[in-house]
């Protein structure tokens, strides 16, 4: 995929985050990989309003920035860092939705309890609180990506991974809408997790591995 397209994509996948009500204003960011380039919004700018030239490329191993002019976000370290961890991610997607916000809160993890949950997202950790911005938040995110697609921030929203930017976007959009579930779940006085084996069904099932196939299937490199 050249570079002038993914620009185009990282304009249509941000605006249907601004639409679903994901993030509010500047707040969030998302960010896709061209082979050692990585495009991100750059500072400030809110998705709904921005154009293919406020996604900046910055090198994936020095983060300087390689194309455009405007600042990066001031989360550059926490999007390197997911790249730099696992080589298959390509995606990333950063933002604040107040469901899962509300979930991170309460010191859990998500773990499957529906058979989508269990095919995209496995199980959701959820990480302390960290000033934004900095290395501490960049090492923590990192720790938990090796070897999960998505994780709760405490008091400040969620993050997701992906080997393009459609899945790391269901997959917001999933946990989101799971953590409402979870919230109604708990309300009503029960919540019912899947056990190892019922989750293991479900990856095992040919159904679900050719779902995943065709969220996949575009790469970025
Ligand atoms: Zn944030």
């Amino acid at each position: 995929m050249k570079n002038v397209e993914l620009k185009k994509q990282l304009v249509e996948i941000g605006k249907k985050i601004a639409d679903k009500g994901l993030v509010v204003g500047p707040g969030g960011n998302i960010s896709a990989r061209v082979d050692n380039i990585v495009y991100m919004k750059a500072s400030g700018i809110c998705f709904e309003e921005a154009k293919e030239s406020d996604y900046i490329g910055v090198d994936l191993k020095t983060g300087d920035i390689v194309d455009g002019s405007k600042k990066p976000t001031c989360e550059i370290a926490m999007h390197l860092g997911c790249y730099l961890e696992r080589n298959d991610v390509s995606a990333v997607i950063h933002t604040h939705p107040s469901i899962a916000t509300a979930v991170g809160m309460q010191d859990v993890t998500l773990s499957p309890f529906t058979p989508d949950l269990a095919a995209l997202a496995g199980n959701v950790p959820t990480i302390k609180y960290v000033v934004p911005g900095g290395k501490e938040l960049a090492e923590e995110i990192r720790k938990v990506i090796k070897k999960h697609s998505s994780v709760l921030m405490c008091n400040h929203g969620l993050l997701t991974v992906g080997s393009n930017l459609r899945e790391a976007y269901y997959r917001t959009l999933l946990i989101e809408d799971a953590c409402k579930t979870f919230v109604v779940a708990k309300s009503l006085g029960r919540m019912k997790f899947f056990t190892k084996k019922q989750a293991e069904q479900i990856n095992n099932m040919k159904a679900e591995s050719y779902r995943k196939m065709l969220l996949k299937e575009e790469k970025h490199k």
